[in-house]
């Protein structure tokens, strides 16, 4: 028992596939559920009770983290669950995909004390899993249901939690969004890996049974413009995400088998949804047995050099321009895309891509890091006759995204954006330069983190609320005089 058991704690650490054959292997369900509930008691306990909460205060929502870490310590797991969803629409979310080693974890005492962080992101996805499994999850009754209604562009994080907010107001919410589900990249990005759909599916639903109404496959700009849609309620939220993906300027960037990195994931994440991708099924966007390259060291290409490996490609590899040091993405998930089997290529640049129809071989620059530029960061230079060249069948280009040219696509050019394409808001009302017209979330910040969004959806939601408070007592006054 005690080997099955140290196995089984091997494995917990490891992939959520690694994890499935494990528990088929051997019946390991209930040493499973004991050993989550002792790790997340032990490790609640850990917590120093500090008195100055670095993790709270680097949580972007302010979770009351240490309050939870000691109602769990003390088994008290409803009450943690009332504390941690008080601040947060999503915790298990969150607990799942946020980069605890940037934010809480990377500020717990503990961790600066060289002792090892609490696992924060863990106990705070263990105490709500086990709330949806006890039914603790309920939706909420509105207690007073208001006339006023609000619509919301786009059903990612930070539309679903302003959404959330305001119907517990009572307004009447409607979100529209393009994609045919809910979730924005919390369905069709982030893979099921590291955020199971079944997750965000059951958070939709229970949306849906606070009479919030979603109306999917609906594009603003295409299938109603901006000011038709502020004509039918007395608030509009813009939290459309950024999606347009930045590009690559090398010769051969036409040949076949080269991909955005958000084609080959949202294709990964239909097929894991069930439905037919022909894309996939017919093997375009499969990695199988391929030679994969990613370009790219964000969040987003750790995603797909991590999806290429479970879908058994034949070999992975990852080509930044920088150093490992200097990689934009969270430094645990470049651990666990090594410890996978992927090949980082750091201080590398693709020169040209190689092949007839379709992309055969990429050549590449090796790169050195020059002087800092403007940011503060070393410039990657090209280290000149240092060509050479590595077989290529599926390339995937994740170089970052922009936000879509919103005021032509929503036919309002009046509407104000920065410089960079992200729309501009006052950032004490978060209102747009258009009168109650709302935006928050990557639309404003750029992309961003889950964490993040859903913070502005909640702000927002606080934002919206007064302006259309205000707007009821100007009337008043208007009817009384
Ligand atoms: C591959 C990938 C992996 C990521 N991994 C992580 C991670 O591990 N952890 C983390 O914290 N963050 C991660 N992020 C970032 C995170 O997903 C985003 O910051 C977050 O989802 C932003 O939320 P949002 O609500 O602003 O926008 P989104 O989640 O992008 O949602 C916007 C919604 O608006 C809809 N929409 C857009 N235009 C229109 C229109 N014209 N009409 C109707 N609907 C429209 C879209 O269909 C979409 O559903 C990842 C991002 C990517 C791309
Ligand atoms: S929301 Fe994210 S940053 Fe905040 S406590 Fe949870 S895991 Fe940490």
């Amino acid at each position: 028992m005690k080997n099955k058991m140290l196995k089984f704690i091997d494995v917990q650490q490891e992939t959520p596939e690694k994890r499935s054959t494990a528990k088929r292997k051997g019946d390991f369900s209930e040493i499973y559920k004991d050993y989550i509930i002792n790790k997340a008691t032990e490790q609640s306990s850990r917590c120093s009770q500090c008195g100055v909460p670095f993790c709270q205060i680097h949580c972007p929502l302010g979770n009351n983290i240490p309050d939870w870490l000691k109602l769990t310590a003390e088994g008290r797991l409803k009450e943690a669950y009332e504390v941690s969803q008080s601040t947060n629409n999503m915790p298990e979310v969150c607990g799942r995909i946020c980069p605890q080693d940037r934010l809480c974890e990377g500020n717990c005492v503990i961790e600066q004390s060289g002792h090892g962080t609490v696992t924060i992101g863990s106990i705070e996805k263990y105490i709500t899993d086990t709330a949806w499994e006890k039914g603790w999850v309920k939706p909420f009754k509105v207690k007073r249901e208001l006339k006023q209604s609000i619509g919301i562009i786009g059903a990612g994080p930070a539309g679903m939690a302003c959404a959330e907010e305001l119907r517990k107001s009572g307004y009447q919410v409607t979100i529209y969004d393009r994609y045919d589900r809910p979730g924005g990249l919390l369905i069709y990005g982030i893979p099921n890996f590291k955020l199971e759909k079944y997750v965000v599916e059951r958070r939709t639903k229970l949306l849906k049974e606070t009479g919030i109404k979603f109306v999917q496959n609906f594009e603003i700009g295409k299938d109603q413009t901006l000011h038709e849609l502020r004509e039918k309620h007395d608030a509009i939220l813009i939290s459309t995400g950024v999606y347009k993906a930045r590009e690559i300027d090398v010769p051969g960037n036409n040949l076949k088998n080269i991909f955005p990195a958000m084609e080959f994931l949202t294709a990964s994440n239909k097929k894991g949804l069930g439905d037919k991708v022909k894309s996939f099924d017919d093997g375009t966007l499969n990695a199988e047995g391929k030679n994969v390259v990613v370009i790219g060291g964000g969040d987003t290409a750790m995603d797909c050099v991590r999806t290429s490996i479970r879908q058994k490609a034949k070999s992975v590899k990852c080509l930044y321009r920088r150093d490992r040091k200097n990689m934009p993405g969270s430094a645990r998930e470049v651990e666990n895309a090594i410890e996978e089997g992927v090949e980082f290529v750091w201080l590398t640049s693709p020169k040209r891509f190689i092949g007839e129809k379709k992309v055969e071989a990429i050549e590449i620059n090796n790169m050195k890091l020059g002087e800092p530029d403007t940011s503060g960061r070393r410039k990657p230079e090209i280290e000149l006759g240092s060509e050479y060249k590595i077989p290529a069948d599926l390339v995937i280009k994740s170089l970052g995204f922009d936000p879509e040219e919103l005021p032509k696509l929503f036919n309002a050019k009046e509407l104000v954006v920065s410089k960079w394409g992200t729309i501009k808001i006052d950032l004490k009302t978060m209102q747009t330069n258009l009168d109650g017209v709302f935006a928050a979330g990557d639309i404003v910040r750029g992309a961003s983190l889950v964490v993040w969004a859903i913070r502005d959806g909640r702000d927002v939601a606080a934002q919206i609320e007064k302006y259309l408070q205000l707007k009821i007592s100007k009337n008043k006054s208007v009817k009384a005089a």
